[in-house]
């Protein structure tokens, strides 16, 4: 850590094996490093909550258990208002959940390569870290689960789906199988399900070990304002209520969250929407010299098969075009991550690839 030296006093001696996640940013013109939703929200969206925000009684504190935010959530999907805990996005989602059940003493087990997130935050909690590797396809290995678990016997399991920075989604099959024979809780990071074939989502219950986690980052157009929740077993939720700082979402988030929700058909054809340009850039990568997997997210991995990442993504921002350069993750080596974006970036990036690999 740097600077360590010069503080009054040290900090935990378990921090030092904690690195800082970060994701380069460069002034470019077309931005597909960070899989952001591609469009602004609705034209109404800032309107409406502009009228929200004029009736909050700014010297108040908010509603400290966002009931209406949560009430919304729960209809929208077909829960119970105390199914649902809301967080300043679903990262702080994530370290409420370690905070709850990880921790020293505890263990968290991720499958890599995954998001990095996970280790980083389980780390930051105290939380040992398990890794397990992912099969040659880059889908879970049920063997490599079950190794873990029966080893170790994690207080969680993560299991990204669709997977970052993989793109696939794990089977129902394989998360009803994580679930029946998982030592803790079980945590299906679905921060990209709205563009997936599938949710976990029905596997929530009360009885249940099946956590789901979601944001507004990807498909409500909000990254900016920091907003995410899980849909969990009643009983977690209040464990998780019980470790988040008091009135940690503030007044105009909740807002947000509730107006966002008011615009569902619009949400709906913007993902419609990526989910066709995703088709459109995966279909043109297939006629390139690159090896791809197949995405159920807003983003695509691929390997330049003739080329080092680095040349590429460097070629790349040549042309003002910015992808996630994966090719140091576990696993991932010689690998880019492009982010589905409006038509126009897309064939901005497709150009500019196109170039750069001929
Ligand atoms: N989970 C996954 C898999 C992600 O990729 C991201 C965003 N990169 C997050 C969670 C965090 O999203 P946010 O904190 O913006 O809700």
């Amino acid at each position: 850590m740097s600077g360590a030296g010069s503080l009054p006093v040290a900090p935990r001696d378990d921090l030092a094996l904690v690195e800082g996640y970060h994701s380069p940013q460069v002034d470019v013109e077309v931005r597909l490093n960070t899989n952001e939703a591609p469009l602004p929200p609705p034209a109404g969206f800032v309107d409406a909550l502009a009228d929200e925000v004029r009736s909050i009684a700014f010297n108040r504190y908010p509603d400290r258990a966002a009931r209406e935010l949560c009430a919304a959530l729960a209809e929208l999907h077909g829960v119970r208002a105390e199914q649902i805990f809301a967080a300043n996005g679903s990262n702080e989602v994530i370290q409420c959940l370690l905070l709850a059940f990880g921790g020293p003493g505890r263990a968290a087990a991720v499958f890599e390569p995954t998001y990095l997130l996970h280790t980083h935050i389980a780390k930051i909690t105290g939380t040992e870290v398990l890794t397990g590797r992912r099969s040659e396809d880059l889908s879970l290995d049920l063997a490599e689960f079950e190794r873990i678990n029966s080893a170790h016997r994690p207080a969680v399991t993560f299991i990204c789906s669709p997977n970052n920075p993989t793109g696939r989604s794990e089977s129902r099959e394989v998360i009803e199988a994580v679930a029946a024979r998982a030592a803790g809780l079980v945590v299906v990071d679905e921060a990209y399900g709205q563009f997936a074939h599938w949710s976990a989502l029905p596997l929530v219950s009360d009885e249940g070990r099946v956590v789901v986690v979601r944001t507004f980052s990807k498909t409500w157009s909000m990254a900016a304002n920091r907003l995410g929740y899980v849909v969990a077993p009643a009983g977690v939720v209040s464990v998780l209520e019980d470790v988040a700082l008091p009135y940690h979402l503030d007044a105009i988030k909740q807002a947000a969250g509730r107006v966002a929700l008011r615009f569902r058909a619009e949400m709906e054809a913007r993902i419609a929407g990526v989910v066709e340009e995703r088709g459109r850039i995966a279909a043109r990568l297939s006629e390139l010299d690159v090896q791809t997997w197949p995405s159920d997210a807003n983003f695509i991995l691929l390997r330049p098969l003739h080329r080092g990442a680095k040349e590429v993504w460097s070629g790349l921002v040549e042309r003002s075009v910015l992808v996630r350069d994966c090719s140091e993750w576990p696993g991932l080596e010689g690998c880019l991550r492009v982010t589905v974006g409006t038509p126009e970036e897309n064939g901005r990036f497709l150009t500019a690839l196109t170039e750069v690999l001929d």
